[in-house]
């Protein structure tokens, strides 16, 4: 029996204890087999929920020849633009890694359009996330825009999905925004209290996921200022 290779990025770490989930044969706990098997079918979501956000090319007019005026379009958000490659690129990387791991040709990618493509080697990942976990450290130009080549280990590769999945919920506003509050977190007394934007009444702790109501909260501050004698 050891522990989940993923650390701290464990889908059941514990931060009281600095212990992530146990695991037997895989370098991966059953939790973060399940969520990566997860997040693969989401990151196919969030690249359509991306193209979504790109405007399309105003069809022709045969009713106006003239020019459009430079303003006319509706602005581009490269970042937008940009995460939506990366995501398809990754998977593509991810697929051929584990291809060349496992002695396999791949997913079988011809002359094929990227959003395809991620359908395919989402289906192709899958179905061997257990294999991708054992993947070692695999040389790749892992980030598109670098082309920097670096190696990756498959656990590794999990992590980079679950980030690239985050990103793409906070470009599409799925996300609320948080705001920092001031204060420790009473139960595990680091500085790293939130408030959601859209649920103000709600205040959590982003490191062991402690969470209060406002009442609560305040209540917990009072005592701290109390303790050092700066209660007013
Ligand atoms: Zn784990
Ligand atoms: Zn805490």
């Amino acid at each position: 029996m050891t522990f989940c290779v993923l650390g701290a990025n464990c889908s059941v770490y514990d931060p009281m204890q600095r212990l992530a989930g146990v695991t037997r044969a895989s370098p991966i706990c059953e939790g973060c087999t399940n969520r990566c098997e997860k997040q693969l079918h989401l990151l196919k979501y969030d690249y359509l929920d991306l193209s979504q956000l790109i405007p399309a090319n105003p069809a022709p007019s045969e009713a106006k020849i003239a020019r459009p005026k430079p303003a006319s379009r509706p602005p581009m958000d490269m970042n937008i633009y940009v995460l939506r490659g990366q995501i398809a690129y990754t998977l593509f990387t991810a697929a051929d890694a584990l291809a060349q791991f496992l002695g396999d040709t791949g997913p079988g990618w011809r002359d094929m359009r990227e959003g395809y493509a991620v359908t395919v080697n989402v289906s192709y990942l899958h179905y061997r996330v257990p294999d991708l976990a054992r993947m070692p450290r695999t040389e790749r130009a892992w980030d598109l825009q670098t082309d920097v080549v670096n190696a990756l280990s498959g656990p590794e590769v999990m992590v980079l999905f679950s980030l690239l999945h985050r990103r793409a919920r906070k470009a599409c506003g799925l996300d609320a925004k948080l705001i920092t509050v001031p204060g420790y977190c009473p139960k595990c007394n680091v500085p790293s209290l939130r408030r959601a934007d859209d649920n103000p009444g709600k205040i959590s702790c982003a490191g062991c996921r402690h969470a209060m109501s406002e009442q609560d909260y305040l209540a917990a501050q009072r005592v701290v200022f109390t303790r050092s004698g700066c209660e007013t």
